[in-house]
């Protein structure tokens, strides 16, 4: 089939590559042409594993075409998928400017009937205002569809191949088939429901994993009270099939482009009909307070912050990633920095995107090694296995007293750490030294 993507991002550009690799024609419209220039050369602009070897077969064989020009992509595609993104604004809400003006170059642009997937993650109800504004209003027939997407950033591609469940929201059942036709190759379950109904997938999904893992932060947070290992706890907790292993990592708490705007987005979503999610209000302000928490740490070991040098260890939102959206790190920084200590941060994949927006005394380091020279603290932030695997004996001595580590991740190995002289402590463990 011949398909058209708008917007190049973490989910455009996967979406466009592996239906290109799948052996459809795809048309990939970027309005940011430094971007698109990159794109027409080959090369990804973000850190995605998978995706440069995707990239360049796609273009090889001739299934992908890179544009800025939304019309010529409509000429020639009958399916439109819109990928661009849906930030946070300030009161919560999602920001749908960018769909808006995407739904609104269609209409303007379009010479036939076409059918509009929205990967973009939208606010329940949003497909029906979409419609109501701007396509039932069209020359020809637009049939739309939420289509929402689940991949994780850093492992993108397979998860794309390898999704639990592929969702398809549409009110006619053929066109909900012919989507579903477009991924035959996916050996997945395609459920297919009306439009609200998948949109609320995507943000119950995201509110429930969100929810998992401020509640494990909870119960670190009371097993430091009463003395219990949340290591040991979370383990056998995941253990029970019915709870699941995954998500239950306590620690900084979640970033990204994901949960923090879309649980905001679902709490906006039910405070606006009327109805007080009162565990998701929840969620938020546990997850706020993690970051707290490790200043709260780095001042019972430091004191004073002010004149400390202090190094952040990572300052993408997870590991496989150099998106640094609502990254845990940067707010640390600032406040850090704020405070007057002077602070020093590496990230593997990260520093170009970060650097504009860290303080300006920020100083950021190739080598993790140089990084550590000198400080009187560390702070993991980002569990990148480069950081978890350092030579922590090699690294003591270039720090200087009281050589704290502040494991925001509870990824290092604590019993090893406190056996080389360091003050460490993580989230939730009763080890302190
Ligand atoms: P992104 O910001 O990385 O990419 C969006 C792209 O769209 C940008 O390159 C931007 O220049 C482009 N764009 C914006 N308006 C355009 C227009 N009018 N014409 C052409 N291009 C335009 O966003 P993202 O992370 O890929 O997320 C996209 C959507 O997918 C969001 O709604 C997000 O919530 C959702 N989502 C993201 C992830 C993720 O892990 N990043 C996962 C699932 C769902």
């Amino acid at each position: 089939m011949n398909v058209a993507i708008v917007g190049t991002g973490y989910v455009g550009l996967v979406a466009a590559c592996c239906l290109a690799k799948s052996g459809h024609l795809v048309f990939a419209v970027e309005k940011d042409l430094t971007k698109l220039e990159i794109l027409k050369k080959g090369k990804v602009p973000f850190y995605e594993d998978g995706m440069d070897e995707i990239l360049k077969e796609t273009i090889s064989n001739g299934n992908i075409n890179f544009t800025s020009n939304l019309s010529l992509a409509l000429q020639n595609s009958s399916i439109i998928f819109i990928a661009v993104g849906t930030p946070a604004l300030s009161d919560g809400r999602a920001d749908l400017l960018q769909v808006c003006t995407v739904a609104e170059e269609i209409i303007k642009n379009i010479n036939k009937s076409i059918t509009v997937v929205m990967k973009s993650t939208v606010p329940p109800g949003t497909g029906k205002i979409i419609c109501d504004r701007f396509f039932n209003n069209s020359k020809y027939p637009i049939h739309y569809v939420s289509n929402p997407e689940f991949l994780r950033e850093g492992k993108s591609v397979w998860d794309w191949y390898h999704p639990d469940r592929i969702v398809i929201g549409c009110d006619d059942e053929s066109v909900a088939q012919k989507i579903a036709d477009l991924y035959s190759d996916i050996d997945a379950p395609k459920e297919i429901m009306d439009v609200t109904s998948a949109e609320m997938v995507k943000y119950a999904s995201n509110a429930f994993l969100a929810t998992k893992i401020s509640f494990i932060n909870e119960i670190s947070n009371l097993c430091e009270l009463v003395g219990g290992n949340i290591d040991q706890v979370a383990r056998a907790v995941g253990m029970d099939t019915r709870i699941g292993n995954q998500f239950l990592q306590s620690g900084l708490g979640y970033g990204g482009s994901c949960f923090p705007k879309d649980t905001k987005g679902l709490k906006y979503v039910s405070s606006s009909n009327g109805y007080q999610f009162n565990l998701l209000k929840a969620v938020i302000e546990v997850n706020y307070q993690q970051r707290t928490e490790a200043i709260r740490k780095l001042n019972r070991l430091l004191g004073d912050l002010w004149g400390k040098r202090i190094t952040v260890l990572g300052l993408a939102f997870k590991p496989g990633t150099d998106d640094i959206r609502e990254a845990p790190a940067l707010e640390i920084i600032k406040y850090l920095a704020d405070e007057g200590a002077i602070v020093r941060a590496t990230d593997p994949m990260a520093m170009e995107k970060a650097r504009p927006v860290l303080p300006l005394n920020t100083e950021l380091f190739t080598d993790p090694y140089d990084a550590l020279v000198g400080a009187e603290a560390v702070l993991l932030a980002t569990e990148w296995p480069l950081f978890v695997n350092l030579d922590w004996a090699t690294v003591k001595k270039q720090m200087n007293e009281p050589f704290v580590i502040i494991d925001g991740r509870n990824a290092l190995n604590a019993h090893q750490l406190i056996s080389l002289g360091y003050r460490y402590e993580g989230y939730g463990r009763s080890i302190r030294s």
